[in-house]
C-alpha cells in the first residue's frame, strides 16, 4: 500500500510541479519520507531517518523534507516538535494535496501539516498513473473500519471507503495501454468493496469488479491484497473458478489459531470458521496456495494458544506467509492489556512458526517441479546471466536462458515456463519455446 502511496506521491509532483524524480539523495531539492506505523520498530526507523537528513540540511538549507504515511497521520504537529526541520506533514488520504501544500509553504515560509481524511476526494486529483513495467498496483479501497484490537490502521487510514467502480476501470485500462498485463488490487479489505456506479443507485461488489476488470483487454493476470475471511462470499470464490487470469493463490490472513486470541484480537471468526472457509475454497479451488499474515506473542498467549496456530499452519499448509511478533501501539484496545510473556519466548515462537512454514513453502515449491506456467518477467536475475520472473503463487522464478541478449525483451511480459529445481526460496526454470 505504501509503495503504491510513494507512486501517487511521485505522480501528483510530475504532472502539478517542476519536481523530478532522482535516486539520489544528495541531488535532492526535496526529500519525502513515507512512513509505516504498523509495528514500533518501522515507526522507531522514521525518526532515525529524520537525524540523518538533518545533517544533509545543515549544508543545504534550502532543502525541503516532508513526512507523509501513517507515521505522520499519528503523529501529525508533533513531528515538527520534535524535528523543526520538517516542512511538510500529510497523511495518507492527503498525498494529492502535495502541490497546494508545497505552495503554502512557499508562500509563508512555514511548516504545513495536513492529515485530515477528505473521503475519496484523493482520487479524484490524482493524475493518471504512468507505468513502464508489466505490473501494477490499483488502489480499490482507502482505510478500514475493522478495528482489530492490536491494529492502527483505522486511526491513521481513516474508515473503509470504496473507490468509485469506474474510476479504477479507467485506471486499469489506462496501464494496460501502456503496456501493463498484472494488475494487483489493493485495500486494507478489498473484500468489503461496495462502490459507486455511474447514474445508479445499487453498489457494485468485489466479485463484480473482478468480473469487470478481468474484461479489460490486456489484463492477462489479476492478483489481489488484502482480502478478510469475514466477508470471504460464495460469490468470490465461484469468481476464482470462473476467471481465468486470477491467480491460483490467495493471501487471506488468519492471524491466529486459537479461538481465545482471535477472540481478543477482534477479528470476527473463529478458528473452525476460517478452516470452514478454506474447505470451500478448496472444494472449488483444489490445492490453491494460501499464505497468511501470523501475529505471535499476543497478550496473554500460552504455550497451549500457541500450539493450536501451529496446528492450523499444519492442517492449512500455509504458504509463504508475514509472521510478526506483537507490537503494542498507541491508541490501540491491545496496547493497555497485559503482556506478561517474555520477549525471548515471543522470538522462539517466531522461530518455530517460520520454519514450519519453510517446512511447507519447499514441500509446495517441490510439488510444482515438472509443472508449466506463465510467469511475468520482472528483470534480470541477480547473476547477471537468467531472467528472474514470478509465479502465480509469488515465487521468484530464475529461467535459465541460451543468451540473455535476445531475451531482455520478454521483461515485463508473461511468457510459459517448466520448473526444473526447487530451492529454499526460489524456483529455477526454462523456457517453454515454440
Ligand atoms: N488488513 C490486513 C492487514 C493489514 S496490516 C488484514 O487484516 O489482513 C498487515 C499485517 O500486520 C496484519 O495482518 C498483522 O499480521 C500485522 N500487524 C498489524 N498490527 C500489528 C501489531 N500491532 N503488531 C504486530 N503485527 C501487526
Ligand atoms: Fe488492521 Fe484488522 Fe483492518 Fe487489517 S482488518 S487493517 S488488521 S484493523
Amino acid at each position: 500500500m505504501n509503495e503504491y502511496d510513494s507512486e501517487k506521491m511521485a505522480d501528483v509532483l510530475l504532472d502539478q510541479s517542476d519536481y523530478q524524480e532522482t535516486k539520489i539523495l544528495e541531488e535532492a531539492d526535496m526529500v519525502l519520507l513515507n512512513t509505516c506505523s504498523i509495528r514500533e520498530k518501522a515507526q522507531d526507523k522514521v525518526f532515525s531517518d529524520l537525524g540523518r537528513l538533518r545533517d544533509l540540511k545543515v549544508n543545504k538549507p534550502d532543502l525541503l523534507i516532508g513526512v507523509g504515511g501513517c507515521v505522520a497521520s499519528q503523529e501529525g504537529r508533533q513531528i515538527i516538535s520534535r524535528a523543526p526541520f520538517v516542512d511538510l506533514v500529510f497523511g495518507p488520504q492527503t498525498l494529492h494535496r502535495l502541490p497546494a501544500l508545497l505552495t503554502e509553504r512557499a508562500r509563508s515560509g512555514r511548516p504545513q501539516v495536513d492529515i485530515s481524511f477528505p473521503e475519496i476526494e484523493k482520487f479524484d486529483h490524482l493524475p493518471p498513473a504512468k507505468k513502464d513495467g508489466g505490473a501494477a498496483f490499483v488502489s480499490i479501497m482507502e482505510g478500514c473500519s475493522k478495528y482489530c484490537s492490536y491494529c492502527v490502521v483505522p486511526y491513521t487510514r481513516g474508515e473503509e471507503v470504496s473507490r468509485p467502480f469506474e474510476s479504477i476501470l479507467e485506471e486499469v485500462s489506462s496501464l494496460t495501454q501502456q503496456g501493463v498485463c498484472e494488475i494487483t488490487l489493493l485495500g486494507q479489505n478489498v473484500n468489503a468493496y461496495l462502490g459507486k456506479l455511474d447514474g445508479q443507485t445499487e453498489l457494485a461488489d468485489f466479485a463484480m469488479l473482478l468480473e469487470y476488470i478481468a474484461e479489460i483487454p490486456g489484463v492477462e493476470r489479476l492478483r489481489y491484497t488484502t482480502s478478510h475471511p469475514r466477508e470471504f462470499t460464495q460469490r468470490l470464490i465461484t469468481a476464482h473458478v470462473q476467471i481465468p487470469q486470477l491467480v491460483n493463490h490467495l493471501h487471506l490472513p488468519v492471524q491466529h489459531g486459537s479461538d481465545k486470541i482471535l477472540m481478543a484480537m477482534k477479528r470476527g471468526y473463529t478458528c473452525l470458521e476460517y478452516k470452514s472457509l478454506i474447505r470451500k475454497i478448496r472444494q472449488a479451488k483444489p490445492n490453491i496456495p494460501i499464505s497468511s499474515d501470523f501475529i505471535v506473542g499476543f497478550p496473554g498467549e500460552t504455550d497451549a494458544d500457541f500450539q493450536e496456530l501451529m496446528d492450523l499452519v499444519h492442517h492449512v499448509q500455509f504458504d509463504n506467509s508475514y509472521c510478526f511478533i506483537f507490537s503494542a501501539r498507541p491508541g490501540t484496545p491491545a496496547a493497555n492489556l497485559e503482556d506478561s510473556t517474555p520477549r525471548a519466548m515471543k522470538v522462539a515462537r517466531l522461530q518455530a512458526l517460520t520454519s514450519l512454514i519453510d517446512e511447507n513453502i519447499l514441500r509446495i515449491s517441490q510439488s510444482m517441479v515438472g509443472n508449466t506456467e506463465r510467469v511475468m518477467i520482472e528483470g534480470i536475475a541477480k547473476d547477471g546471466q537468467k531472467l528472474q520472473g514470478r509465479t502465480e503463487n509469488n515465487r521468484v522464478c530464475n529461467i535459465d536462458l541460451p543468451s540473455l541478449g535476445q531475451a531482455k525483451r520478454l521483461i515485463g511480459k508473461m511468457v510459459p515456463v517448466v520448473f526444473t529445481k526447487a530451492l529454499a526460496h526460489s524456483l529455477q526454470a526454462e523456457l517453454v519455446t515454440r
